[in-house]
């Protein structure tokens, strides 16, 4: 398959599972538990892994496992974005006297398509940091989550978060907003209900992405996907309702011919990821 298919194939799975609650969340749950219990990948690739395997949890090639002394199972590759380069010579345009290291340069060409094989589809010796991320995600799942009290817990957490980043937090009668930004200061509804880590998220995610110095230039529809998605990932999988927010991203989604579609969804996960990272590793 050509790597421009693959990618196309993969926000056309997730265009398509906008369309759906239940898949949405599924979807947002996976992308949170990737993140926070499984091994580290670019944002394309959380995608393209989840797009083929829902529960991938450590992936590597054919070669790694075999010197790991696994074996992968047949058929269960999964594809992969990899990296191609070109090293270059640097050219002696400056007198300065360099590093021979860095006469070097490395280009980046594209990428290209590679096989991967999570862990679960290897069978061998067992991996003894792998199966503690296992036994951690399975003993997340199992514990009582999205209580009042954890989720409390987790909103206070989030405050605190936030202000040690700068920002002022706020609270008054914020009527049907539940919350809103200036970019500096955060303002929630005051009657501090379930919804308040969804809100805080969202209004995080915007001063994150929509209000520094070095904030792309992007219309309202784009902004609102990204702080939606962040939202959606932190509370999908503190095991949240995530109504509200897949019902806005389907909003905002739908308005867009399936080119626009895909370039919105890209850039909006590119862009969301890293933010949904940050907040579930400090909560
Ligand atoms: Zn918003």
């Amino acid at each position: 398959m050509k790597t421009e298919e693959h990618f196309n194939n993969i926000l056309d799975d997730i265009i398509s599972k906008i369309e759906d609650e239940k898949l949405l969340k599924d979807f947002f749950k996976n992308i949170g538990e990737t993140i926070t219990f499984g091994k580290q990948y670019s944002f394309l690739n959380i995608l393209s892994i989840l797009s083929q395997k829902e529960k991938a949890i450590y992936t590597e090639g054919f070669h790694t496992w075999r010197k790991k002394g696994r074996f992968p199972k047949k058929n269960t590759g999964i594809k992969i974005f990899a990296p191609v380069f070109k090293t270059i010579k640097k050219e002696d345009e400056e007198e300065n006297e360099q590093e021979e290291q860095d006469e070097k340069k490395k280009l980046l060409l594209g990428f290209k398509l590679i096989t991967v094989f999570d862990y679960t589809d290897t069978k061998g010796e067992k991996i003894q940091e792998i199966e503690e991320k296992i036994i951690k995600r399975n003993l997340y799942k199992k514990n009582a989550f999205g209580s009042p009290s954890e989720t409390f817990e987790k909103t206070k957490k989030l405050m605190r978060y936030v202000i040690r980043q700068g920002y002022k937090l706020r609270f008054k009668d914020t009527g049907d907003a539940g919350g809103f930004t200036n970019g500096k200061e955060i303002t929630i509804d005051k009657s501090f209900k379930k919804q308040s880590l969804a809100v805080l998220c969202h209004e995080y995610a915007h001063c994150k992405l929509h209000f520094n110095k070095k904030a792309r230039s992007i219309d309202n529809i784009q902004k609102e996907v990204e702080a939606g998605i962040v939202s959606a990932i932190v509370i999908a999988k503190a095991g949240l309702n995530i109504n509200k927010e897949a019902g806005y991203i389907s909003f905002y989604a739908q308005q867009q011919d399936k080119e626009k579609k895909r370039k919105l969804i890209f850039e909006a996960f590119k862009f969301a990821l890293p933010v949904a990272k940050e907040i579930l590793t400090n909560i």
